[in-house]
């Protein structure tokens, strides 16, 4: 049997295990993908150990996805973006497919990957979606309520500008794409945004997965904007987690289905 997991803490509501035990049924696979929650001074002993029992893959979560890649050689991306979300535990890789299920996201839903994005947020969400979206050419501004956060992200070295989370509702007259990728909206009816901001022109990802369908998305949806949920990022990040460590096609419309019917 193939093992696969989730570290990170907490990781009781995760929606993973389901997601992927959903494809390995789907593709009668004899996998397993269960969730570990090592003490943080035990993440390098805890990632030894993965390797000695032969797990396969696994997912990295808060708090661990930035510390993990002391043990790990990352690939080009995430040592740019700083963090790792999958890893290759049998290789000792460190990969971020946060990056790519944003871009998988915004594809499925026909947005244009071109002209300008306004990220919100430069915790690990906001380093990814940066990173994506300015290697698809997007011109990027980043604006963080902590403008220092904004800055260190833009030093590490995408093409992008850092700005104050007060600059954004007016990035966003000229923007194609709004990405939330602060924690703002989850379990709460706030905008990450002042919503007289948004405009039909626009794209909206909302990374905030819970609920799906956030107050910054209805907000988009009544304006006429194109809106895409966090449950997409959330899938295409698996998707390329499930494809990377089988190397196999991903059944993604059965993890998408298992996700959806979870959240
Ligand atoms: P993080 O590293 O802790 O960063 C949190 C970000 O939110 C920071 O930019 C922070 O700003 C900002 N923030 C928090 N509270 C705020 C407030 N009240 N007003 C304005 N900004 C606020 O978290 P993360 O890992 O990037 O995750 C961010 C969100 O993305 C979470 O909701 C998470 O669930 C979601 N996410 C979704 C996926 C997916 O697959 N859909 C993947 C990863 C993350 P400061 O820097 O000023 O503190």
């Amino acid at each position: 049997m193939d093992v696969f997991g989730l570290i990170g803490n907490p990781v009781g509501h995760s929606l993973s295990p389901a997601m992927h035990e959903a494809a390995y049924e789907k593709l009668d696979m004899d996998a397993r993908y269960v969730t570990f929650s090592p003490e943080p001074s035990a993440l390098e002993r805890a990632l030894d150990g993965a390797g000695a029992l032969g797990i396969v893959g696994l997912n990295v979560t808060v708090p661990f996805k930035e510390t993990v890649c002391e043990y790990l050689e990352t690939d080009d991306l995430a040592g740019r973006i700083g963090a790792v979300n999958t890893v290759d535990v049998g290789a000792g890789t460190g990969h971020n497919t946060d990056a790519a299920g944003i871009v998988r996201a915004l594809r499925e839903h026909d947005v244009a990957l071109d002209g300008t994005a306004v990220v919100v947020g430069a915790g690990g969400a906001g380093r990814a979606a940066t990173f994506a979206l300015a290697d698809q050419g997007m011109t990027v501004r980043v604006a963080n309520r902590t403008v220092a956060r904004a800055e260190r992200l833009v030093t590490a070295g995408p093409a992008a500008s850092a700005h104050g989370l007060d600059e954004a509702p007016g990035l966003l007259d000229a923007a194609d794409l709004l990405v939330n990728a602060t924690s703002v909206g989850m379990e709460e009816d706030a905008t990450p945004v002042p919503t007289d901001a948004l405009h039909a022109d626009l794209a909206v990802l909302d990374a905030v997965y819970r609920p799906l369908e956030t107050s910054l998305l209805r907000a988009a949806n009544r304006v006429g904007a194109t809106t895409v949920d966090g449950g997409w990022m959330l899938l295409y990040q698996g998707v390329e987690a499930f494809e990377l460590w089988t190397g196999r096609a991903a059944p993604v419309a059965t993890m998408n289905d298992a996700l959806r019917t979870r959240v």
